[in-house]
C-alpha cells in the first residue's frame, strides 16, 4: 500500500464525532492488544482442519490444511477472518491487565480504540464486549493501513501521540503519516511476538500491559 495513506471518509466521519479535547492521545488497536486473537484464531482454524504453516507473523500465504504445505488462497483467508468475527468475536478473551493499565493511563491521556473489522455489523458486538471488560473508550472502525486515520486523530493534540498496535504494516503506515508518534508494537501471543523483528521506528516491543503503562507514563514526565 502506498504511504502515507489517505483516511477514508468513513473513519474521518467517526473522528469528527469525537468530543473536542487538547489532552494527549493514545490510539490503541484491539485484536492481539486488548483482546486475544492469535491463539483464538489458531483454535478456530484447527476446528476447520487448518493450521499456520510457520510461526511467522502473517495470515495470507501462511495457513494450510493440516498435513499440507500448500497455503489456502488470499480470498479463503479473507473469508475465514470474516467468519471468525461473525462467529467468535463476542467471546474473545481480555489480554491480562489491559483494562487496569488503560484505566490508570486515562487519568492523564485520552484513549481512542482504532480497530479493523470486516464490516460495520461487527462493531456493536465488539463495543459490548469491551464495555463488559471495563474498556469503555470510543471505538473507531477502520479498514486497511491506519496511518491516515492516526494523523487525522493527532490534529490539535499535544505531541507525542502514542500508537499501540500488533501489526507491522500499521506501524509502517503510522511512521509514514505521523513520524512524531511514539510507536508501541504490542503482541500478546508470545510465539507471534517472538517472530517479530521490530523496525527502527518501533519504540517498544512488548506483550505486557504493566510495562506498557509504565513506558507511557514516563513520556509525560519527560515532556
Ligand atoms: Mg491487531
Amino acid at each position: 500500500m502506498a504511504e502515507p495513506t489517505v483516511p477514508s471518509a468513513q473513519v474521518l466521519c467517526q473522528i469528527s464525532a469525537l468530543p473536542k479535547s487538547d489532552r494527549p492521545l493514545i490510539v490503541c488497536d484491539v485484536d492481539e492488544v486488548i483482546l486475544h486473537m492469535a491463539g483464538h484464531f489458531t483454535e478456530f482454524l484447527a476446528a476447520k482442519n487448518l493450521t499456520f504453516l510457520s510461526g511467522g507473523y502473517r495470515f495470507t500465504g501462511n495457513i494450510a490444511p493440516i498435513g499440507s504445505n500448500t497455503p489456502i488462497s488470499q480470498e479463503a483467508v479473507r473469508q475465514l477472518v470474516d467468519s471468525f468475527f461473525d462467529e467468535e468475536s463476542h467471546r474473545q478473551k481480555l489480554v491480562e491487565g489491559a483494562d487496569t493499565a488503560l484505566k490508570d493511563l486515562h487519568s492523564d491521556w485520552d484513549i481512542v480504540l482504532l480497530t479493523n473489522m470486516p464490516g460495520p455489523h461487527n462493531k456493536p458486538v465488539r463495543e459490548k464486549l469491551l464495555q463488559d471488560f471495563g474498556v469503555p473508550y470510543p471505538l473507531l472502525t477502520n479498514s486497511g493501513a491506519k496511518g491516515g486515520a492516526v494523523a487525522a486523530l493527532a490534529a490539535g493534540r499535544p505531541v507525542p501521540l502514542v500508537f499501540i498496535d500488533d501489526s507491522p504494516m500499521n506501524h509502517v503506515s503510522v511512521n509514514a503519516s505521523l513520524p512524531s508518534a511514539v510507536q508501541i508494537q504490542f503482541v500478546a501471543d508470545k510465539d507471534f511476538r517472538a517472530a517479530v523483528k521490530p523496525s527502527v521506528h518501533i519504540d517498544l516491543l512488548t506483550g505486557d500491559w504493566t510495562r506498557t503503562r509504565d513506558f507511557i507514563g514516563g513520556i509525560l514526565s519527560k515532556v
